[in-house]
Protein backbone atom coordinates (compact mmCIF):
# COMPACT_ATOMS: atom_id res chain seq x y z
CA UNK A 1 0.00 0.00 0.00
CA UNK A 2 1.25 3.30 -0.97
CA UNK A 3 1.45 6.06 1.75
CA UNK A 4 0.67 10.22 0.17
CA UNK A 5 1.30 12.74 2.35
CA UNK A 6 -1.90 14.58 3.02
CA UNK A 7 -0.01 18.19 3.70
CA UNK A 8 -1.97 20.59 0.99
CA UNK A 9 0.32 21.36 -2.66
CA UNK A 10 2.86 17.79 -1.41
CA UNK A 11 1.34 14.68 -2.29
CA UNK A 12 4.63 12.75 -2.22
CA UNK A 13 4.12 9.17 -1.86
CA UNK A 14 6.09 6.64 0.19
CA UNK A 15 6.25 3.06 0.09
CA UNK A 16 5.95 2.73 3.83
CA UNK A 17 4.08 4.75 6.59
CA UNK A 18 6.82 4.70 8.72
CA UNK A 19 8.69 6.89 5.58
CA UNK A 20 5.93 9.18 4.81
CA UNK A 21 5.44 10.11 8.69
CA UNK A 22 8.83 10.88 9.09
CA UNK A 23 8.96 13.36 5.46
CA UNK A 24 6.17 15.04 7.03
CA UNK A 25 7.78 15.65 10.26
CA UNK A 26 11.27 16.67 8.73
CA UNK A 27 10.25 17.84 5.47
CA UNK A 28 7.95 20.29 6.25
CA UNK A 29 7.44 23.23 8.47
CA UNK A 30 6.39 22.95 12.18
CA UNK A 31 2.83 24.34 13.24
CA UNK A 32 1.66 25.89 16.41
CA UNK A 33 -0.64 23.74 17.92
CA UNK A 34 -4.15 26.35 17.78
CA UNK A 35 -5.40 24.65 21.38
CA UNK A 36 -2.28 25.14 23.21
CA UNK A 37 0.35 27.06 21.43
CA UNK A 38 3.07 24.02 21.14
CA UNK A 39 4.90 23.08 18.05
CA UNK A 40 4.55 19.76 16.20
CA UNK A 41 5.64 18.51 13.25
CA UNK A 42 3.04 18.68 10.64
CA UNK A 43 0.57 16.07 9.05
CA UNK A 44 -0.08 12.92 11.34
CA UNK A 45 1.85 14.03 13.94
CA UNK A 46 0.06 17.31 14.43
CA UNK A 47 -3.12 15.55 14.63
CA UNK A 48 -2.61 12.89 17.01
CA UNK A 49 -1.13 15.77 19.07
CA UNK A 50 -4.31 17.82 18.95
CA UNK A 51 -6.44 14.29 19.34
CA UNK A 52 -4.40 12.78 22.24
CA UNK A 53 -3.54 15.83 24.04
CA UNK A 54 -6.83 17.77 23.61
CA UNK A 55 -10.45 16.74 23.88
CA UNK A 56 -12.58 16.58 20.31
CA UNK A 57 -14.14 19.68 21.83
CA UNK A 58 -11.27 21.65 21.80
CA UNK A 59 -9.85 20.62 18.33
CA UNK A 60 -13.41 21.13 17.00
CA UNK A 61 -13.47 25.04 18.57
CA UNK A 62 -9.86 25.82 18.13
CA UNK A 63 -9.62 24.59 14.69
CA UNK A 64 -13.50 25.59 13.45
CA UNK A 65 -13.57 21.88 12.41
CA UNK A 66 -17.00 20.21 12.26
CA UNK A 67 -17.70 16.36 12.81
CA UNK A 68 -16.68 15.24 9.02
CA UNK A 69 -13.34 16.87 10.23
CA UNK A 70 -13.33 14.43 13.09
CA UNK A 71 -14.48 11.75 11.54
CA UNK A 72 -11.57 11.56 9.23
CA UNK A 73 -9.03 12.55 10.86
CA UNK A 74 -9.89 9.74 13.52
CA UNK A 75 -9.88 7.22 10.31
CA UNK A 76 -6.63 8.94 9.51
CA UNK A 77 -4.80 7.84 12.93
CA UNK A 78 -6.39 4.66 13.60
CA UNK A 79 -5.05 3.40 9.93
CA UNK A 80 -1.53 4.71 10.73
CA UNK A 81 -1.45 3.33 14.27
CA UNK A 82 -2.45 0.14 12.93
CA UNK A 83 0.06 0.06 10.15
CA UNK A 84 3.09 2.21 11.53
CA UNK A 85 5.68 1.18 14.20
CA UNK A 86 6.14 4.32 16.28
CA UNK A 87 9.57 3.21 17.89
CA UNK A 88 10.76 2.81 14.37
CA UNK A 89 9.45 6.95 13.53
CA UNK A 90 10.53 8.35 17.09
CA UNK A 91 14.05 6.92 16.29
CA UNK A 92 14.28 8.51 13.25
CA UNK A 93 13.76 11.37 14.68
CA UNK A 94 16.05 11.50 16.88
CA UNK A 95 18.98 11.33 14.43
ZN1 LIG B 1 4.77 16.20 2.25
ZN1 LIG C 1 -1.90 21.35 21.67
Amino acid sequence: MAWECGITNCGAVFEDVESAVVHQATEHERRECKVCGTVVPDGYLAIRHAFTDHSRAEYVRAYGADSEDVRKREKLLEEIESNADMDLIAAELKR
